[in-house]
């Protein structure tokens, strides 16, 4: 269990082992495969500022060899902002006055033949969390529904036992994703004040439960800004190489939002510049060659063509942050603002203009069926 992991390594040892690092840990790291928590703390490190363009440089170069010149689509469908939390960061917080809506399986189908005649076939079904709105039978129906027009569905919603995760998967859905926020106690106790999700440890264990479950493709992430960046990074780090190498039959995804605007009022307590998402993006794809790293439409255009060419394999484009907000005329409230709010042709154009081919469809759920005798 990553829970025991992370007790190992408390804040204070973790910041003294990024304060220890020097320009001869950066260099030494960037001849050969990161493999220790010294070397991912070098690439996270101040002292790799320097060496920037040579950690893109090799981002890149490993990119572009474990992934080819592709960068694979996605879209979020959201089902509902109904949520029983409240985290004072999200527009779907309890305590907020949004318009509120939960989608019906037809309205969810509407927005999946929109997704499907914009190209998409990799949907990603989010929803706040409310475990008795958008419980197990919904999401399965919801997924049964929609598996006619995508190849890979995968889910974010509120942490659900194994068994309801089996059941998904039979349903067809092949990833989950699921952030822990802040790896950081106190931070997380501090931004997230009600609900199940105030349970740090109950959350910390949702990814290893999944894995065990057998979805092709674990998501993880911290929303950056919450707490110190390179120490929630570091856990992020030895989450995902904890992850990977348990469950190791399953692909592992890492997100890097930031905070963005939204419905309430929230001051970002550690701002996180653009340089330094870059370097953490980079520091990721070193230290987890393989790892799927994910950008969504949180970001500006500007800043996502910059970053797609050096270490990102999967991103959205023309999301929709609302329930019903494709296609349903009843408007809701969304979770954050979209920066980049160009249409799928504009995003495609600007990949192709770094040598990057959209892929919409690389996988098949029936990839994963067992092989029938003859
Ligand atoms: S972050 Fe998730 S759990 Fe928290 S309020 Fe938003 S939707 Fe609900």
């Amino acid at each position: 269990m990553f829970a025991e992991r992370l007790t190992q390594w408390p804040a204070s040892r973790v910041e003294d082992l990024i304060a220890q690092c020097g320009a001869h840990d950066v260099a030494r790291v960037l001849e050969r495969p990161a493999r220790s928590e010294g070397d991912l703390a070098a690439l996270l490190s101040p002292a790799a500022v320097p060496f920037l363009d040579h950690l893109a440089g090799r981002a890149r170069a490993l990119t572009r060899q474990r992934f080819g010149h592709v960068m694979q689509m996605y879209a979020p469908l959201y089902l509902s902002n109904e949520c029983s939390n409240r985290c004072t960061y999200c527009g779907f917080s309890q305590q907020l006055s949004i318009a509120r809506k939960t989608l019906s399986i037809d309205e969810i189908e509407r927005e999946a033949k929109h997704l499907r005649q914009l190209g998409f076939r990799h949907v990603l079904l989010v929803s706040g969390e409310f475990a008795s709105i958008v419980h197990g039978d919904y999401v399965q129906a919801a997924v049964r529904a929609i598996r006619p027009f995508f190849s890979s569905i995968s889910i974010e919603v509120a942490p659900f036992p194994a068994q309801t995760y089996a059941q998904w998967i039979d349903a067809g859905v092949d990833g989950i994703t699921l952030y822990q926020e802040t790896y950081d106690r106190p931070a997380y106790q501090s931004v997230h004040v009600a609900g199940p999700k105030k349970h740090f440890d109950k959350r910390l264990v949702t990814m290893d439960d999944a894995g065990r479950a057998g979805f092709r493709t674990l998501g993880i992430g911290v929303l950056l800004g919450l707490a110190p960046a390179l120490r929630d990074l570091f856990w992020l780090g030895l989450h995902a190489r904890h992850l990977a190498h348990t469950h190791w039959r399953s692909r592992i995804a890492i997100s890097f939002p930031r905070i963005r605007p939204m419905a309430g009022s929230f001051a970002t307590p550690f701002e996180v510049t653009d340089t330094q998402l870059l370097q953490a993006i980079c520091a990721m794809r070193l230290w987890m060659p393989d790892a799927e790293l994910v950008l969504s439409t949180r970001e500006s255009p500007a800043l996502r063509d910059a970053l797609a060419p050096i270490a990102i394999t999967k991103m959205s484009a023309c999301s929709a942050t609302s329930p019903g907000g494709y296609s349903v005329a009843t408007a809701s409230g969304e979770q954050f603002a979209v920066e980049d709010r160009r249409s799928i042709v504009q995003v495609q154009s600007a990949l192709a203009a770094a040598g990057l081919e959209s892929v919409f469809k690389d996988f098949d759920a029936s990839f994963l069926q067992p092989m029938g005798g003859a």
